[in-house]
């Protein structure tokens, strides 16, 4: 059987990277425009901390890139940070078994006063199309989010030499940071 050669993490972390920067500025440009600001809004992190909303999921290669950007953040924050994503865990009961996108929570990685903690480092594809828009036709289509999450499906594919599945953020950060395979 012929070998595959896998992508290094280092390489496939700075793919990711590129593909978020990408997309990142083509929703901005295109559409955000449209939507309200998130500068000026009256309830900041409404959206984020919405335990009937936020069901956002991240590959594998995301919650890596997640889990170095915290190595950045300021110690007791960090630390502050973990204890959120593990008490998100047990107080949603957040798990990989059955239809994970019922499950919803408050996001671990919003922190009042800052916003989110991987805004420009690790913003997962699902939160980066969501905005205030008035209008639904102003809205990113679908397909370009599916799009970009089937890129980045693909990367880990090539990185790890399996699909992974995708899970509920908290878990996937956790798993990524507490456990080797
Ligand atoms: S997405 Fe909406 S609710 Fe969230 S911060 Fe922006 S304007 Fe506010
Ligand atoms: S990852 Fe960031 S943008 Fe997405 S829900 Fe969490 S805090 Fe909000």
């Amino acid at each position: 059987m012929e070998d595959v050669k896998l992508l290094s993490e280092k390489k496939a972390l700075e793919t990711l990277r590129d593909l978020r920067d990408g997309f990142s500025k083509r929703i901005r440009d295109e559409y955000e425009h449209r939507a309200a600001s998130c500068l000026t809004c009256s309830t900041p992190g409404a959206c984020c901390l919405d335990a009937h909303f936020v069901n956002v999921h991240v590959s594998k290669l995301e919650a890596v890139a997640i889990s170095k950007a915290l190595e950045n953040v300021e110690d007791d924050l960090r630390e502050k940070v973990i204890d959120r994503i593990d008490s998100t865990i047990d107080t949603y009961n957040i798990s990989s078994e059955g239809d994970t996108f019922q499950q919803k929570f408050a996001c671990p990685l919003f922190e009042k006063g800052f916003g989110c903690l991987v805004h420009d480092t690790g913003k997962p594809v699902a939160c980066t199309v969501h905005a205030c828009y008035e209008n639904a036709e102003d809205l990113p289509p679908n397909e370009l989010q599916f799009a970009q999450e089937q890129l980045i499906d693909d990367l880990n594919a090539r990185t790890y030499g399996r699909q992974n599945p995708w899970l509920p953020l908290p878990l996937a950060i956790r798993k990524v940071m507490f456990t080797s395979e």
